[in-house]
């Protein structure tokens, strides 16, 4: 079976793949694997359910590379960067079973205490909403040196230096002067800028950005994705990119995570995803690109919508909007499987694939395979109820105090105890 979009017209995406390189140019990313998720499983418990919000993702993440993790929401893209930053919220846990290494560190294993040393220092975070991050009552300034002091140990006139350089480096104009100014006396883009010094302030490895430019007009949404990119080139960072807008990942990712009802239903590098796309869910994202059918009235949409998981998968959860579900569809979960036999670094969840195979061997392929992965994932689920309920102390980001308790790069825990 081969893939019936090859060669088709894919809009505005096109031109920053045609040559074979995103904004970012990284084809030969040949870093060192900086994180690397496998078989993550994020529930949450409450008493009329239990959601599996992320449910056995794998990935890696190398120096210098930008994984883009896209979806609808409910995907479950912001559970699973909250869950490497150590931040789900109760009745969240991150279930046993789970592994997300960075660097080398199996950091499920680490106390809330332990985390605090690499959240907002060697990993840190850019969310959504700046004033998620900013505090109104402090000078960006001060929350910047703030960063500063917990992360370099700087001070004084020193940490104000650094800190000019930062807001410079992000391309803030008059950036001594804009240092003794509040959140609000800046624009959106501004203050996404700001968020993003202060989380390089901490000289982090791994980036994590929660739709960083969502809330941001198209032109700064530009500026901010060029921005990030020239950072990571300078810094040889390690970025997770977490969107919606099948668009914005064009411009931004090397490798592409497509994730649907907790699961990464395909994963490619950037310019094989949008050239051959192989999982209908991808298909019908990239179908629904505003500018790809120019001719047609109305923009082209996936019917229905992400279902809830609250149980363990027995069968295609995309199977109730897939145009291509045939009967196994709805009696066998699939898993990730490489698309044919050539194409290593493309995988795919569906029992379409591997192509190379018959339909009735490719199902058994996943039949197999489904089932030794849920007997895993029951044994986790029984084994991580009871402790689900520990987090009820955690704290709102958005609502403590602190300077050093709102910045995104600083590092000081906003909660305890989630996991
Ligand atoms: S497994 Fe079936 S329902 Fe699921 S995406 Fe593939 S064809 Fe569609």
């Amino acid at each position: 079976m081969s893939s019936d979009t090859t060669g088709t017209d894919h809009g505005p995406v096109d031109r920053d793949l045609a040559d074979g390189t995103s904004r970012t140019g990284a084809n030969d990313r040949s870093g060192q694997t900086v994180l690397s998720v496998s078989d993550l499983r994020t529930a949450f418990f409450t008493e009329k359910e239990t959601v599996r919000a992320v449910d056995g993702s794998s990935f890696d993440v190398r120096a210098g590379e930008t994984v883009g993790i896209v979806g609808e929401s409910g995907s479950g893209k912001s559970v699973t960067a909250r869950s490497i930053m150590g931040l789900v919220d109760s009745p969240g846990q991150v279930l046993e079973g789970s592994s997300i290494r960075f660097k080398g560190e199996e950091l499920t294993e680490l106390s809330q205490k332990e985390y605090r040393r690499i959240r907002g220092g060697r990993i840190a975070m850019v969310f959504q909403d700046p004033l998620t991050s900013l505090n109104p009552v402090y000078t960006v300034g001060n929350q910047i040196k703030e960063a500063l002091r917990l992360h370099q140990d700087l001070r004084g006139s020193e940490a104000t230096e650094v800190a000019v350089d930062l807001l410079e480096s992000v391309s803030i104009p008059d950036a001594r002067r804009r240092l003794t100014e509040y959140p609000h006396q800046f624009s959106g883009g501004m203050r996404q800028r700001a968020v993003i010094a202060m989380a390089l302030a901490c000289e982090p490895d791994l980036l994590i950005c929660d739709e960083p430019t969502t809330a941001l007009d198209v032109t700064i949404q530009a500026q901010i994705l060029e921005l990030l990119g020239d950072i990571q080139d300078e810094r040889d960072l390690a970025i997770v990119f977490i969107t919606h807008d099948m668009g914005v990942i064009a411009e931004i990712a090397d490798r592409v995570n497509v994730m649907y009802a907790g699961e990464i239903v395909e994963s490619a590098p950037v310019e094989e995803l949008f050239a051959n796309p192989r999982h209908p869910y991808t298909r019908g994202l990239l179908e629904s690109i505003p500018g790809r059918h120019p001719d047609e009235e109305q923009l082209r949409t996936i019917e229905g919508d992400v279902p809830t998981p609250n149980e363990p998968a027995t069968y295609c959860r995309f199977a109730p909007r897939c145009p291509k579900a045939f009967e196994d569809c709805t009696a066998v979960h699939p898993v990730s499987v490489s698309v044919n036999e050539t194409a290593e670094d493309h995988t795919a969840s569906c029992l379409l694939y591997p192509e190379d195979q018959s339909r009735e061997d490719a199902v058994e392929t996943h039949r197999a395979r489904g089932d030794a992965a849920e007997v895993t994932a029951g044994a986790s689920t029984d084994s991580s109820t009871g402790a689900s309920a520990e987090s009820s102390a955690d704290t709102d980001p958005e609502r403590s105090g602190s300077p050093d308790s709102k910045a995104a790069g600083t590092g000081e825990d906003r909660r305890e105890g989630s996991r």
